[in-house]
């Protein structure tokens, strides 16, 4: 079956592999080798010149994590995908593959505090100018960009302020100025596809939603091959001039033959080459396991979030909920253009006590977990202010969007009135 034409639900299952010849395993079977056995000097000399596709060496590619690379692929609309170890090395590749020394690139402020010290610090390191503008207003974008810009960035459903990013808005600025909007999809895989609205690469933390169990850390960076970089060839010199480090390739004219696949052959057959922070395949087949089940968990997250936020807004002891399916207004319509089917399972809400009410609240906590981590099938909490951004000043816990009372939910899939009992015996004493 054609699986272009088939449902998530039958992707996650099958796409990239059917029962193997050799032993007609099912399971798709876990490739633990570094090497490839050449079949000749002529097969091994077309496969180290690109002129032949197949395996060389596992930090390269790998047919394990091919199979999940296909998956990824295919459950986004994409035409391929570069699994890689976690979800910093993808957001990592993603922008090193465009952008060089004296170059920058326009980054939504709302972002994973590991994604922003990446971008305000490491990148700086290299030469690399991280731009960050408030999402609120897409025209930010517009604005702070420049003939340098290699690409705009921003977080679907950024974490603790959970307002949806405007997907088609910016990626439609970036079309009209010649700028890919590159989107890291972690926490709304299945429920929002955001090449639909004009992306045209997606990052993953596979290591939340994706694989779904708190089991493994992986990430993938998915190629929409919706943008035309050889049009915009002054933009791209690392797609569109001679790569010295492959004996002169220029990317876009090297695949044309392949398809529109340059940025994703060049992040792979490069960064990762050099880089090496390759996806192992037995991580590989437990986010595989995890993304099995991937429609059905975001379905079952999506509905017990939506009731947690909707008893924690009846709360005497709670301020403020945040959670999309509770917003209002812009934000609401924002959520409603790109989210369809559930809006995830991440639900913030302040506890009018503050601080201490946070911790007390946290620590009286039985069944959902105390983690720094989203995704998990299991239900888990986090108290900011006295974690995640202690080491913040209260204005710059406020900037981010943490009062010194938010607590962060990340609702799993357990019977609701167990969720819901937890909560209530928690808040008592908060
Ligand atoms: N992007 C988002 C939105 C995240 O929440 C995280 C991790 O929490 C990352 C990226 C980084 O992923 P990883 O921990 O797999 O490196």
């Amino acid at each position: 079956m054609d699986m272009k034409n088939a449902r998530p639900e039958t992707i996650v299952l099958h796409a990239g592999y059917r029962a193997e010849e050799t032993t007609k395993s099912v399971a798709v079977p876990i490739y633990q080798t570094t090497s490839y056995q050449f079949d000749s000097t002529e097969h091994a000399a077309n496969l180290f010149a690109l002129k032949e596709f197949g395996n060389i060496y596992s930090r390269i590619m790998n047919p394990t994590v091919d199979v999940l690379e296909q998956r990824v692929a295919a459950l986004e609309g994409g035409v391929a995908a570069l699994g890689v170890a976690s979800g910093q090395s993808a957001s990592t590749f993603a922008v090193m593959n465009l952008a060089s020394a004296g170059d920058n690139i326009v980054s939504s402020t709302d972002l994973y505090g590991g994604t922003w010290n990446l971008f305000a610090n490491q990148l700086k390191q290299f030469g690399v100018e991280v731009r960050f503008v408030d999402p609120e207003d897409p025209e930010g974008f517009r604005k702070a960009a420049d003939e340098r810009t290699r690409a705009f960035y921003a977080e679907t459903l950024p974490n603790p302020k959970l307002h949806v990013f405007p997907i088609k808005e910016v990626a439609d600025i970036g079309r009209e100025l010649g700028i890919p909007l590159i989107m890291d999809n972690t926490a709304a895989p299945h429920l929002v596809r955001p090449f639909d609205h004009g992306a045209a690469i997606i990052v993953y933390s596979l290591t939340k939603f994706m694989a779904g169990h708190g089991t493994t850390v992986g990430g993938m960076i998915v190629d929409g091959g919706n943008f035309d970089w050889a049009a915009h060839g002054d933009r791209f010199p690392t797609l569109n001039t001679p790569d010295e480090s492959y004996h002169g390739a220029v990317w876009t004219e090297a695949t044309k033959p392949l398809g529109p696949i340059a940025y994703i052959i060049r992040a792979r057959v490069t960064l990762l080459r050099d880089v090496g922070a390759a996806l192992s395949p037995f991580n590989a087949f437990q986010i595989m396991q995890g993304m099995e089940t991937l429609p059905l968990r975001m379905k079952a997250h999506s509905e017990n979030a939506q009731k947690v936020a909707d008893f924690l807004a009846k709360h005497p002891k709670v301020g403020k909920v945040i959670y999309p399916g509770l917003a209002t207004g812009k934000q609401r319509e924002r959520a409603d253009a790109v989210m369809k089917g559930g809006y995830s399972g991440l639900v913030g809400f302040e506890l009018t006590g503050g601080l201490e009410s946070g911790k007390r609240f946290i620590d009286s906590l039985e069944l959902l977990y105390h983690v720094a981590n989203i995704g998990d099938a299991r239900s888990l909490a986090i108290h900011p202010a006295s974690t995640t951004h202690s080491q913040l000043s209260v204005e710059d816990q406020v900037a981010t969007g943490v009062s010194e009372g938010y607590v962060r939910l990340s609702i799993g899939i357990e019977h609701i009135d167990d969720i819901l009992a937890d909560l209530e015996q928690a808040l008592e004493k908060a």
